[in-house]
This record gives C-alpha cells, structure tokens and sequence, in this order.
C-alpha cells in the first residue's frame, strides 16, 4: 500500500516539515485552504480516527497539543485558529492517514448545511 503520508514521514515524498517527534510529523497542507495550514500526522499509519483504539488516546491528545503549538509557531494564537479531523467520506476525508488540520490566518466562516 502506498500513503502519501507516510511517504513524506519517511521522506520518500517531499514534504514542507515544520515539527517531528518520535509519535508525530507535522507538515504544510500542499493546497493551503488558509495562509497557515499545517497537518498533524500520527508516525504510525492509522486510517482515520474511526480506527484509533484506546491504547491511542494519549496520541490523540499529542496531536490536538502538537496542533496548538504549530498554530503558535506560525503566528496565529492569538488571532485565532481551527483544529480539524476528517473522517469518512461524508467530512471529505481524501488522505486514509489519520491527520488534524491546523487552520488560521484569516476569519474562518463556519457554516453548517441543512
Ligand atoms: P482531508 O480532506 O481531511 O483528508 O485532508 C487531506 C489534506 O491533505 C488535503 O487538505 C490535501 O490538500 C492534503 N494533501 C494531500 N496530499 C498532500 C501532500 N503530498 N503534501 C501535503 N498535503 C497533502
């Protein structure tokens, strides 16, 4: 099987890395929805949050901090930022590795359809 980011984690693929540590790799999105939008990837492969078990909840709680410090790194803590994760094909998940998105940068509408 071929993931794009376990790929760029490995550095088989490039990718514009910010922050790794021995759980996570965080990396610039390649089709920015804002100016700052960084991924957070677990190292291991995980297919989505569906499939993060118990024995990860340490990990999830790493990425969400992980998110936090790279919104600050890039400047927008106090302008405000998103945290997001995608999961299954009604949220638009497009990348089967489990990933939260850090967003900001600009005012994010927030708009939920009926
Ligand atoms: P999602 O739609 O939540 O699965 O988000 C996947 C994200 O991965 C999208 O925002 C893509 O732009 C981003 N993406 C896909 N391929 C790459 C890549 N090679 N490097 C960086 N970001 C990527």
């Amino acid at each position: 099987m071929t993931c794009i980011f376990c790929q760029i984690i490995k550095g088989e693929a490039v990718g514009q890395i910010l922050y790794r540590d021995e759980q996570v790799t965080a990396f610039r999105d390649v089709h920015p929805i804002a100016p700052v939008h960084v991924l957070v990837v677990p190292n291991r492969h995980i297919n989505s949050l569906e499939e993060a078990g118990e024995a990860d909840e340490a990990l999830l709680g790493h990425m969400l901090r992980v998110g936090r410090q790279m919104a600050a790194k890039e400047g927008v803590r106090d302008s405000g930022y998103r945290l997001v994760i995608n999961t299954g094909p009604d949220a638009g998940q497009s990348v089967l590795h489990l990933h939260l998105h850090a967003i900001g940068g600009r005012p994010l509408p927030f708009r939920f359809e009926k």
